[in-house]
């Protein structure tokens, strides 16, 4: 059984996101979305027991991916799970100097541990969870962001947020 990581901030989960889950969900037999807690970005829009139940409702339909939450290092995290890869969505070039630093990092903790880089469907190559959150504060129409599972939430939460 192979299975791959998918890890990320998911601070929504986009349509980006969700591309390469459905993507990557193909190639293993088990997919593991992993809302990493990361102590530098912990200040989000939504808190990681929010980002893994909006991720759950969105990926509710394909059978071989799970969602989880983790505060630890992911090379730990992979080797607790038997995973042999780590699944990257890549946008631009600027995401490639960081992204093969990271998988060196985790090669070395976790020999065993791969990096696969998938390269962003040009339609979601401009598409962040930062342009998310930009576009909902000006409450500009969120279809073509994310899925539509979760649009409400994030409008309820931005107007929340606004009116704070
Ligand atoms: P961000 O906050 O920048 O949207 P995350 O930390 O949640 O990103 O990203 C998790 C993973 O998803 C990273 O590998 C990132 O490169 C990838 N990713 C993010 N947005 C996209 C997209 N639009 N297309 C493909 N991959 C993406």
């Amino acid at each position: 059984m192979k299975t791959a990581i998918y890890p990320g901030s998911f601070d929504p989960i986009t349509l980006g996101h969700l591309n390469i889950i459905k993507r990557a969900a193909v190639c293993f037999d088990r997919l593991i979305v992993c809302v990493m807690v990361n102590s530098e970005k912990n200040k989000g829009l939504f808190t990681p027991d929010e980002r893994v139940e909006l991720i759950r409702r969105v990926v509710a339909k394909l059978p071989n991916v799970e969602v989880e939450q983790s505060s630890g290092l992911l090379s730990d995290y992979a080797r607790q799970k038997k995973a042999c890869a780590v699944v990257k969505g890549l946008r631009a070039v600027s995401d490639y100097e960081k992204e093969v630093q990271m998988a060196l990092i985790n090669r070395k903790l976790n020999p065993r541990l791969d990096t696969m880089f998938m390269p962003s469907s040009a339609k979601y190559t401009y598409l962040s969870s930062s342009v998310v959150k930009e576009m909902a504060y000006y409450g500009a129409d969120l279809t073509d962001f994310v899925p539509r599972e979760i649009i409400k939430d994030v409008n309820q939460r931005m107007e929340d947020r606004r009116n704070a």
